[in-house]
């Protein structure tokens, strides 16, 4: 999609810190972390939300790879949050599926 955001960082045409890549799906340093280790898990396709996309394996397959970062980034034994924000009361901002993969600090909880 041309005006997508996300869409842009896939297609290399807006610079990104890409950490994983694979078929499906790229993962990428969030540019304003809200932790040392803050990292965005998209589809290759444009999908809007999660709402969108489906009853394959898309989304099971991107939260494996939310874990395999945590994992490349050092967080997967201290601990992460992995989290979907779903259109306006999540506060979505960006409209193609992300994933976050948050840690590298203690998270609060229940989230604001
Ligand atoms: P949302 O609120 O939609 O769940 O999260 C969107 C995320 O995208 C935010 O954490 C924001 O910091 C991140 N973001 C916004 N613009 C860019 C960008 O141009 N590059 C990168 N790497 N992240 C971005
Ligand atoms: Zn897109």
């Amino acid at each position: 999609m041309d005006d997508c955001l996300f869409c842009g960082i896939i297609g290399r045409k807006i610079p990104a810190k890409i950490v994983f890549e694979d078929d499906r799906a790229l993962a990428f340093d969030d540019v304003n972390p809200a932790a040392p280790v803050h990292v965005l898990v998209v589809p290759k396709r444009h999908v809007p939300t999660l709402n969108d996309a489906g009853d394959g394996d898309l989304a099971g397959h991107l939260l494996n790879v939310a874990a395999t970062v945590a994992g490349e980034k050092g967080v997967a034994r201290t601990g992460y949050r992995v989290v979907v924000n779903v259109n306006r009361d999540a506060m979505q901002t960006v409209f193609h599926l992300h994933i976050h993969v948050i840690g590298g600090r203690p998270l609060g909880w229940p989230p604001g």
